[in-house]
């Protein structure tokens, strides 16, 4: 059911290794919520929270999961659920697997990202999957993220259907702009993937006194912005990345410069990687899960 229909969801987490001890996951629970969610809407038979967690305690906890191929201080987690049922007509599985694959994540200097506008094709449409982490939301990305990548972008920003102007998400990324009036980010719809990063990002925004604004926002806007000076930054935000600084978005000839003054998006890089680290106290007793690590 997996391979033929799509009967496959997924979850992405990361995990810290401060040092040799102790290994740290990021807000577990929440990434079980959104599993859940998935499997429901796909009609895939989702592990319990007990089994969830301990799948990936068990994982993390390996140290040699943490140097192969290479060493890192980073593992990236991925919880995968898939429809195992082996006939050709399309229906529910009856049965499933649960694995989780982790691999350690090389870190690179934090570069910043350009995403290109495109609207021969969308991500996602009301009522279908847009939602949920399932792997129908992928593959039909490839084509136009490769011709965008050949123009010098790293990422497509998806624009909604009904309009071609609301902007959505980027790929697998959230995305936030820094207005002279304040923070925007779209508002969740069925067509956007809820990012935990997403919603880290305005929780420690809101801990600084900056209410980020969830609303539709159309490109235009954006445009209008970034041409009168309005627009201090953009970023985008994932479990991957972080929070990453977007600083063009082309639309057809036009390239924008959206970022002159990147220094909240790289000020919340460096908040977010301290709260891993479990440097700060008030978000690290809820956001974060110390493993011990297995010895050798
Ligand atoms: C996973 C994902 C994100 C980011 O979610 P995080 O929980 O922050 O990693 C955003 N958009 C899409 C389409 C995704 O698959």
């Amino acid at each position: 059911m997996a391979l033929q229909f799509g009967a496959s969801v997924f979850e992405g987490n990361k995990a810290y290794r401060g040092n040799d001890v102790q290994a740290h996951l990021f807000r577990l629970s929440e990434h079980f919520d959104r599993l859940k969610a998935s499997a429901d809407r796909l009609c895939l038979i989702c592990p319990s929270h007990k089994l969830f967690v301990s799948a990936i305690e068990q994982a993390v906890a390996q140290r040699e999961n943490w140097s192969r191929p290479f060493s890192s201080e980073w593992l990236y987690v991925r919880p995968v659920l898939v429809g195992l049922d082996d006939h050709i007509m399309p229906v529910i599985s009856q049965e499933c697997a649960f694995y989780v694959l982790v691999a350690p994540i090389r870190t690179f200097d934090p570069v910043t990202l350009t995403l290109s506008v495109i609207s021969h094709q969308h991500r996602a449409t009301p009522g279908g999957l847009g939602a949920a982490k399932t792997a129908a939301n992928y593959a039909h990305q490839f084509q136009a993220t490769q011709q965008e990548k050949v123009r010098g972008s790293d990422a497509v920003l998806w624009l909604s259907p009904l309009d071609d102007c609301t902007i959505e998400e980027a790929s697998t990324m959230n995305i936030f702009f820094h207005l002279k009036s304040g923070v925007i980010t779209p508002g969740l719809r069925d067509t956007i993937l809820a990012g935990i990063t997403r919603r880290s990002a305005i929780e420690l925004l809101s801990d600084r006194g900056i209410t980020v604004q969830e609303r539709d926002i159309s490109i235009e806007e954006i445009k209008d912005a970034a041409m009168s000076g309005d627009l201090r930054e953009a970023f985008v935000t994932s479990t991957a990345l972080g929070v990453r600084t977007v600083d063009c978005i082309r639309i057809g000839q036009l390239k924008l410069g959206t970022s002159l003054d990147p220094s909240l998006s790289q000020s919340l890089a460096t908040e977010l990687k301290q709260v891993f680290a479990g440097n700060d106290a008030s978000k690290s007793s809820s956001w974060i899960r110390a493993i011990g690590l297995c010895e050798e």
